[in-house]
């Protein structure tokens, strides 16, 4: 027997028993699922630039590509359209980069547009199940009706895959095809019972839900900044509309400013109409954030939560009542949430045991992707494969899809990485 000193200390968390690397290309193959997306912020760069040729702006991939002089700090208004600071980069900024891209998005087939380019970029990445989350309410589609934005967004990702799209922009579908009531004599709810009839399909096979190789399902965000009656307002047309398109809704937006209790009567009506609940929180705030969204949101899942680490009381909370954060590193860092990959808590998270899933919140924004973001843990952490998938377990087992759904997920996760 070896004496347990011979054992040597205890292994660091990337301690990995199998010694099968964990290269980028081992991850990239790796099915994955996604929980924290957001529609706007992942619209795939050459997507993006067809939206702005569209509009007549500038190009967006030039624009992103841009790397500031670091240090330099410049007030947001002033920076060109879709720049984004790369060196100490603030949450105001963010938010700023993201409504121009938002911007491009103002009428119902630019929505279609944008879902078809991300189901194949999930494809790409061999996403198994998204949860895309979209703000059907903002300055710019003030114009347009949330229910009607849904239902593009939802007919986006049932068509499936949008490479050819992509290539060519004559391919888009008209907007009379997206808009019944810009379609003379066409039925005003034809698209409508076009989707529930996919939906209906869809109870009996979740991966059918869209019609495209990535199962996915819509998360209405709701922006802290335009206030609960827009929230409210908001909610009540995608509820009137068919609430078995939408999955759940969230906020967003600037957190501090403004607290989640003025939210509270819109998620108890979502919820009573069987509504999924989460809340960005804890991340440009703190730790009273992400409590406000417990106690007075009652959410399923905190989006991001990385400032709990501050309050060992909520890091307790969340190891016992096992509720679920879905985090991003990338976007903490970019947004500054976080000083560096190093600091970051996810890795020391899901040593101690909290529901801790990853996800790529805003990756056109960021440069960034799925197996990027686990990429990064296992290079600074050393993150052993056994964690890497109980990241991915942790994805679905917080995933707002049915049991059989998540047992497909989790075969194919069990089927990939194999026996122990
Ligand atoms: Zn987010």
């Amino acid at each position: 027997m070896i004496p347990k000193q011979g054992l040597g200390p205890l292994p660091p968390i990337g301690y990995n028993p199998s010694m099968r690397a964990l290269t980028r290309e081992f991850l990239d193959r790796m099915p994955k699922v996604e929980l924290h997306v957001h529609l706007e912020g992942a619209v795939p760069r050459p997507a993006l630039d067809e939206l702005a040729r569209k509009y007549g702006r500038p190009p967006f991939t030039a624009l992103l590509d841009r790397t500031p002089q670091p240090g330099r700090r410049t007030r947001p208004r002033k920076k060109a359209a879709g720049e984004y600071r790369q060196g100490r980069p603030s949450f105001a900024d963010f938010v700023d980069v993201w409504l121009r891209i938002g911007d491009h998005l103002r009428e119902y087939e630019d929505y279609a547009f944008a879902a078809r380019a991300l189901a194949a970029e999930f494809e790409r990445q061999n996403i198994l199940y998204a949860e895309v989350l979209f703000s059907p309410a903002r300055d710019s589609t003030a114009h347009l009706q949330p229910d009607r934005i849904a239902e593009a967004v939802a007919a986006g990702f049932s068509e499936g895959p949008a490479a050819a799209l992509v290539r060519d922009s004559n391919t888009r579908p008209s907007a009379a095809e997206l808009d019944p009531q810009a379609k003379p004599g066409a039925p005003a709810a034809a698209l409508t019972r076009d989707l529930n009839a996919r939906l209906s399909t869809a109870e009996k096979d979740p991966r059918k839900i869209t019609g495209a190789p990535t199962a996915v399902r819509l998360i209405a965000d709701f922006v802290r900044d335009n206030g609960p009656r827009e929230a409210g307002r908001t909610l009540d047309a995608l509820l009137a509309m068919n609430d078995r398109l939408i999955a759940g809704i969230g906020i967003g937006g600037s957190e501090a400013p403004f607290p989640p209790a003025p939210f509270a009567p819109v998620f108890e009506k979502a919820r009573a109409a069987g509504l999924r609940t989460q809340a960005h929180a804890g991340e440009s705030d703190g730790p009273e954030s992400v409590w406000k969204s417990i106690r007075e949101l009652r959410v399923d899942r905190i989006a991001h939560g990385v400032r709990a680490r501050e309050d060992a009381a909520l890091m307790a909370y969340l190891k016992q009542s096992g509720l679920p954060l879905d985090i991003c590193p990338t976007s903490n860092i970019r947004t500054g949430a976080v000083e560096s990959i190093a600091d970051h808590p996810a890795a020391d998270f899901l040593r101690r045991g909290l529901k801790v899933s990853l996800s790529t919140d805003d990756p056109t924004l960021f440069g960034s992707d799925l197996a990027g973001e686990f990429d990064l843990l296992v290079r600074t952490f050393g993150l052993s494969e056994d964690k890497v998938r109980t990241l991915l377990l942790n994805a679905v087992d917080a995933a707002w899809c049915g049991p059989e759904e998540k047992m497909r997920l989790r075969d194919a996760i069990e089927a990939f990485f194999g026996p122990d």
